[in-house]
């Protein structure tokens, strides 16, 4: 599970590990993403909450995420991307997973300070068509069209400064929290990640090739 504040990297880190591990990659951003743009009902719900940069209720992501894992691309392991969120979210997937006869092997924290998730936040650009992430450094060599794709890049709603400014606050209201439970439960793996992209990379994968080589010794 990849755990750390907007901005932080983690939608970029969990394409690289789930690249490199061979797992399903879960983000719950992705999915209310995708539902908003497909005018579901679940999107609409979802989006009223997003634009705003608040959380939306535990309920509607917890039901997503146990419905999610019990897919078959997931029966080989999966990364959690943005879930949980809260401790309420932490404990039901504990509960569900438990169930299930599964647990969490690591907790990757990416740890960055407060005015470089600001300045990332603000300078991202994502593909409207396939949610690949551009940094500003990215935007600023490239034209505005995604290089997998060919989609058009936007900025998210929610990584406007309001919402981005209120992201933040929830994040240490209710996700910061998490950093303790997780660091209780002797699953932690902290990763400093002001560096590039693939600086950060090659941290996170030397802290999970230790967590796998511990797992099959
Ligand atoms: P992300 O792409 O992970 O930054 O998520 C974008 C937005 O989706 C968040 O600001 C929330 O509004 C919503 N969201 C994503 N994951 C969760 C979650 N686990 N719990 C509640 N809301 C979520």
């Amino acid at each position: 599970m990849l755990l750390g504040a907007p901005g932080a990297g983690k939608g970029t880190q969990a394409e690289l590990i789930s690249e490199k591990y061979r797992i399903t990659h879960i983000s719950t951003g992705d999915i209310l993403r995708e539902a908003v743009r497909q005018g579901t009902e679940l999107g609409r719900r979802a989006e009223s909450y997003m634009s705003k940069g608040e959380l939306v209720p535990d309920e509607v992501v917890i039901g997503i995420v146990a419905e999610r894992i019990q897919q078959p691309d997931c029966a080989n392991g999966f990364l959690l991307d943005g879930f949980p969120r809260t401790v309420a979210q932490a404990e039901a997937l504990d509960k569900a997973l438990t169930e299930r006869g599964l647990g969490l092997d690591a907790v990757v924290n990416l740890e960055v300070d407060e005015a470089e998730v600001v300045r990332r936040l603000s300078g991202r650009r994502v593909c409207g068509q396939c949610a690949a992430i551009y940094s500003s450094a990215d935007v600023g060599q490239s034209p505005q069209t995604c290089e997998s794709c060919g989609g058009a890049l936007i900025t998210r709603s929610d990584d406007q400064p309001e919402a981005v400014q209120r992201r933040l606050q929830v994040y240490r209201q209710q996700t910061e929290p998490l950093v303790e439970y997780y660091s209780r439960a002797g699953i932690l793996e902290r990763i400093p990640a002001a560096g590039t992209v693939d600086e950060v990379f090659a941290t996170v994968s030397e802290s999970l090739d230790r967590v796998k080589a511990r797992s099959i010794g």
